[in-house]
């Protein structure tokens, strides 16, 4: 009993350190990694399509147009980027795609295969280009800063060790399925993305500005539209807001990458 344990842990943490070495995109920051790209991408689809079956488009065409112009243009930059830096592998598996769903609900997500989903509701606290722009590169960024193979990685290490751990190395698909919804709080909601961690909601506001600088919106932008959402939920339950706390730390800590942000401006 023992010893198979003591096997077992070898085998994980030898899984471990092959995994290990991932680095993201803009921050530099090295990240653990226990899933390939294909396997999110192919759960990361699986939900997409649950997820708009159930949805409705939205009807208003100005806030399409919006959304895919603002789009086009961050994940252009992401692109010029990536080859500019050799980190195209981080793109593989993302296919971009923009829309708006009619829903009240003040939320937007961009899922690691690379659907960017607005929803109606948001429509109104973004309203104009640069204020999309935040809140997109914010949600692109959480894609290809790889978040959700980290917390799914480290769900499967800390979570139920044995378990899920056993699930990765058996490859279990339908294990993997609840991994990842556990990670991303998909499929039995609409679009109900779990919050993530400080760290990373930090580092995905950092590198949605240095987005946007790099695709020429105006960075002061991100501390209104972060301000703006604070008032507003203090009137109303905001569900964006939830899963993105506008404190004043997180406004001052946006503030306080501005000037790295701004030395993008025009670099692709
Ligand atoms: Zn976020």
């Amino acid at each position: 009993m023992k010893k198979s344990f003591f096997k077992f842990s070898v085998t994980a943490i030898a899984l471990l350190l092959i995994v290990s070495c991932s680095t993201v995109m803009i921050t530099g920051r090295k990240q653990f990694l226990l899933f390939s790209q294909g396997e999110i991408t192919s759960l990361s689809e699986a939900s997409y399509k649950e997820i708009s079956a159930k949805a409705k488009p939205s009807a208003n065409k100005t806030y399409l147009s919006m959304v895919t112009k603002v789009g086009k243009d961050l994940t252009t930059a992401v692109g010029i980027y990536a080859k500019k830096n050799g980190m195209e592998s981080v793109l593989e598996g993302i296919n971009w795609k923009f829309e708006v769903y009619e829903s009240e609900d003040v939320n937007a997500f961009c899922l690691p295969s690379g659907q960017i989903v607005f929803y109606s509701g948001i429509m109104k606290y973004a309203s104009t280009p640069d204020m999309i722009a935040v809140v997109m590169g914010h949600e692109i960024a959480h894609a290809i800063a790889r978040h959700g193979n980290e917390r799914m990685s480290q769900e499967a290490v800390t979570g139920a060790v044995g378990q899920a751990v056993g699930a990765v190395l058996a490859t279990k698909s339908e294990k993997n399925q609840a991994l990842f919804q556990t990670a991303f709080g998909l499929g039995s909601q609409l679009g109900i993305i779990l919050p993530y961690s400080r760290k990373h909601e930090y580092e995905a506001d950092r590198i949605g500005l240095t987005l946007m600088a790099m695709a020429g919106y105006n960075i002061n932008a991100a501390p209104l539209f972060w301000e703006k959402m604070s008032s507003a939920s203090k009137s109303s339950k905001i569900e964006f807001f939830s899963t993105h706390p506008s404190d004043e730390s997180r406004i001052a800590e946006i503030k306080r990458y501005l000037p790295e942000a701004a030395k993008f401006a025009g670099v692709k």
